[in-house]
């Protein structure tokens, strides 16, 4: 099975007429969850499946799983999975290549009439994207317990249409319980989304894990007066703590590059009247890496330097903590042998981390779970420009086809 190579114009060619279901006019996709466009694009996928000699089975939350048996069909399977949905101004490989290169896996087993040791398991997980319906990686999180089914089938679009109402409309509200089931490994295959495997012409990423996050708003309450007479040390300008406390943020993620990251995506200034000096500023804050001991040091500095920077110039201060995601480290035998696969088919790899949320975060909690990362032109996605080399996505898919028999095909 070493030799095992995937075809990789049948890869290409399949990725194209999954892009034209959805396609937008400036070359991307729009294929938001649970939308038509979503249900001819599963089952697209679910005829694919069948075709490539898999049974197919569609859980509760709407989840999709093709199922290759193996020599010992009770043998806990090897999942690979992803996303078919996208963002309304998507592209046409965030995702979607993921499912589509464990689809070229099981075509490729297929073609040559081999059956690993255990089952192969594709997985299309639903509305991954969150667009349509927040929150996102919702059919992931749902089978890994994060959210219960009630909670998913209640979210409603901006329409006001509920997600449950939406998965049975469509057809993909399926028998089998959205619950973990034993899975020896799960791997996940992407495109990076950031620009570090381009700039170091490296074909592939060895993902170690995904960052984690802290989401904090930041008010600021100082006093309006008025912007001409009012001398500057009668002031109580939030501004004042505010330039501190941001300047600071960047300085302790700069601190700790390559992965640090602290980023300011938002502030509200109350009253917002250009010769007012204002009330009250309220500045959103995103702090991320990927080690939590480090994330929490991050988090306990800023708090301190901003009940600093407050206090220094007077002015009333208060952190509220909206949203926190803790650090998902890989499985270590797994990115082991996404390494291996890549070393031997003889790809320039590195490991890496991923700045963005996956699905493979979730499958985490419940199964060992890995990431192959693939360099996207420019490191731009979400966005309908979005664009990776054949070549570069073959590579992946091989890298995907080696590690999943590398795992899939010893004796249990
Ligand atoms: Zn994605």
């Amino acid at each position: 099975m070493k030799t095992l190579r995937i075809n990789a114009e049948r890869l290409w060619a399949s990725l194209m007429t999954m892009a034209e279901i959805g396609a937008t006019a400036r070359g991307g996709c729009n294929r938001q969850a649970l939308t038509d466009h979503d249900k001819t694009a599963r089952d697209l996928f679910c005829t694919w499946g069948r075709e490539a000699g898999c049974s197919v089975s569609v859980d509760a939350v709407g989840n999709i799983f093709l199922r290759l048996t193996g020599r010992d069909p009770g043998a806990d399977p090897v999942l690979i999975g992803s996303h078919l949905d996208t963002q309304a101004t998507g592209g046409r490989f965030d995702g979607v290549y993921g499912v589509l290169a464990g689809l070229e896996v099981v075509r490729t087993l297929r073609d040559h009439a081999v059956l690993p040791n255990r089952p192969i398991e594709v997985a299309s997980w639903t509305n991954e994207e969150g667009c349509r319906f927040a929150p996102a990686m919702l059919g992931s999180g749902v089978v890994a317990g994060s959210y219960d089914l009630a909670y998913a089938y209640a979210r409603t679009d901006k329409a006001g249409l509920r997600f449950g109402d939406e998965l049975e409309r469509i057809g993909y509200r399926g028998a089998l319980a959205a619950r973990p089931r034993p899975f020896r490994a799960m791997f996940e295959a992407h495109i990076e989304q950031g620009p570090i495997l381009e700039q170091t012409a490296t074909t592939i990423g060895v993902v170690t894990g995904i960052q984690g996050a802290y989401w904090f708003d930041v008010t600021l309450q100082g006093r309006s007066c008025h912007a001409g007479p009012t001398p500057m040390e009668d002031r109580r300008d939030p501004w004042r703590p505010a330039c501190k406390i941001i300047e600071a943020a960047f300085a302790l993620a700069q601190a700790r590059a390559p992965w640090g990251r602290a980023t300011i995506g938002d502030v509200k200034v109350s009253p917002g009247s250009r010769n007012t000096v204002p009330e009250r500023l309220v500045v959103s804050v995103d702090l991320r890496h990927p080690e939590q001991a480090v994330l929490e040091a991050m988090v306990a500095e800023f708090r301190e330097l901003a009940a600093h920077a407050a206090a220094e110039f007077g002015i009333g201060l208060q952190v509220d903590q909206i949203w926190h995601m803790p650090p998902t480290t890989f499985d270590p035998e797994l990115v082991a042998v996404i390494d291996t696969a890549a070393a031997d088919l003889g790809y320039s790899h590195a490991k890496i981390v991923s700045g963005a949320g996956h699905d493979s975060l979730h499958t985490a909690q419940f199964a060992p779970t890995a990431m192959i990362f693939v360099p996207c032109t420019g490191g731009l996605s979400h966005n309908e420009a979005e664009e990776a080399s054949a070549a570069d996505l073959a590579a992946g898919a091989n890298v995907l086809l080696q590690a999943v028999v590398a795992v899939a095909d010893k004796e249990t």
